[in-house]
């Protein structure tokens, strides 16, 4: 198949770690690769967001990266990207002009718009097939986050249409199901699969960096709050209450080099918060730590802990299950599919640090625990979460929106509002 892939704001080939780099690069980068080996052209269509980036990049046999100009080329806040999406639906459908794809897959709502603008123009009498993977929903992100909420307004509106007028919608884990369902979107038209790891680079053999105290408990994702790692800072007292005082958290993530961490308010916050509990010689902030290195720093860990509010799926659990490190993950979104309560890891109930110090410590103090968690949780990364596996999950909703879009009339309007 011809497919094209739009992730408006996160490229396959951003650095991670920033506000908004994170799970949703990696998918779209890792799942167009594993297509890629299965015999599929891939291109993704992303924001230029620097001047230098050349207009096409060849990463790999039959993978593509196409940066089109849609708003200033300069980085813009996901939030803002909304009044850009037009250009950027113009831009991919002018690189369909000789020949539209078999399916195009949205990633985010709003890359959804751009892929349904240009699925109606490209070609006469027909509409490409769009498939839809949300990666995060609005009506969750304000239940949690209420007027904290940077979203545009009319994300409220716009994204259950996108849902509505896409063939099919691709959902990571069951809980978004419950929750699209719950938008008004027909099931019917929903497939499952998840996000993967990828298991040549994360596995239990390997390099491991170097741990300066007796036990190390990791966090590692974007610095934003809801990612809820002041949580795992207020666990620290309690896990010393509780006898286990040689602990180094360390956190990977938030800023870029370290001069911009430092001035990152997120990372004035926790270290505040970290000095506040007394605590602040326990607290370790790493930065953006490039890909290559976080196998070995997944390895140096005693227990990796997640702790969000609420989580659509959560790549970090899984690499850190395929490293053979047990996991203490909030029982939430994704967390409840990937994470097996007392199997692979333990689940805590959301935002309590007690519960998250009491997990920890029952981790800390038990090794055989540790390892059994860590060996099964490595058997379960492998059997169910390899990207060769989602990728022949996708490939199978792609089959099915091909085969209804051949059976539907011509021109369906998007729902919801113009562009
Ligand atoms: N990551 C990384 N370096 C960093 C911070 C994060 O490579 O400094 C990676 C991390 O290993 C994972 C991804 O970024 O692959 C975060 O994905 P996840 O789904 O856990 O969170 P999201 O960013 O989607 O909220």
């Amino acid at each position: 198949m011809k497919i094209a892939m739009i992730s408006e704001h996160a490229s396959p080939l951003a650095a991670l770690g920033g506000v908004d780099a994170g799970g949703q690069n990696v998918h779209v980068a890792a799942l167009s690769e594993a297509l890629a080996r299965r015999g599929h052209q891939v291109t993704v269509y992303t924001r230029r967001d620097a001047t230098e980036l050349p207009a096409r990049v060849k990463v790999g046999p039959g993978f593509d990266v196409v940066h089109v100009d849609a708003g200033p080329p300069q980085h813009v806040p996901k939030d803002e990207l909304l009044p850009f999406m037009g250009e950027l639906a113009d831009g991919v459908a002018r690189d369909w002009d000789q020949r539209p794809p078999d399916v195009v897959h949205g990633h985010f709502w709003m890359s959804g718009l751009a892929a349904l603008d240009a699925a109606r123009r490209a070609g006469s009498g027909y509409r490409v097939p769009v498939i839809q993977t949300f990666h995060a929903l609005g009506t969750v992100k304000r239940r949690h986050q209420g007027a904290e909420d940077t979203s545009p307004q009319e994300r409220r509106w716009l994204e259950p249409g996108v849902g509505r007028s896409a063939d099919r919608i691709i959902a990571t884990c069951s809980d978004e199901v419950f929750e699209l369902k719950a938008m008004g979107i027909d099931t019917g038209k929903i497939s499952i699969a998840p996000c993967g790891v990828d298991l040549d680079v994360f596995g239990p053999d390997g390099p491991v960096a170097a741990k300066p105290r007796s036990h190390r408990i990791l966090s590692v994702g974007r610095l934003v709050p809801r990612k809820g790692v002041d949580l795992v800072i207020r666990a620290l007292p309690h896990l010393r209450a509780a006898g286990f005082a040689d602990v180094e958290l360390l956190i990977v993530g938030g800023g870029g080099d370290s001069g911009a961490l430092h001035s990152d308010p997120e990372v004035r916050r926790l270290l505040d918060l970290a000095a506040e509990l007394g605590v602040q010689d326990q607290v370790v902030l790493e930065g953006q730590v490039p890909r290559g290195d976080m196998p070995g720093i997944f390895r140096s860990a005693d227990a990796v802990v997640c702790a969000p509010w609420y989580e659509p799926f959560g790549i970090v659990p899984l690499e850190a299950m395929a490293c053979g490190v047990p996991v203490v993950a909030a029982a939430v979104g994704g967390l409840r599919d990937t994470v097996v309560d007392h199997a692979t890891g333990l689940h805590v109930p959301p935002r309590d640090p007690k519960a998250i110090a009491s997990a920890v410590a029952m981790l800390l103090g038990n090794p055989s625990l540790r390892s059994e968690l860590g060996d099964a949780g490595q058997r379960r990364a492998r059997a169910r979460y390899s990207w060769d596996r989602v990728a022949a999950e996708s490939e199978k909703a792609y089959k099915l929106a091909v085969a209804g879009a051949a059976a539907r009339p011509a021109a369906i309007p998007m729902e919801g509002a113009a562009l």
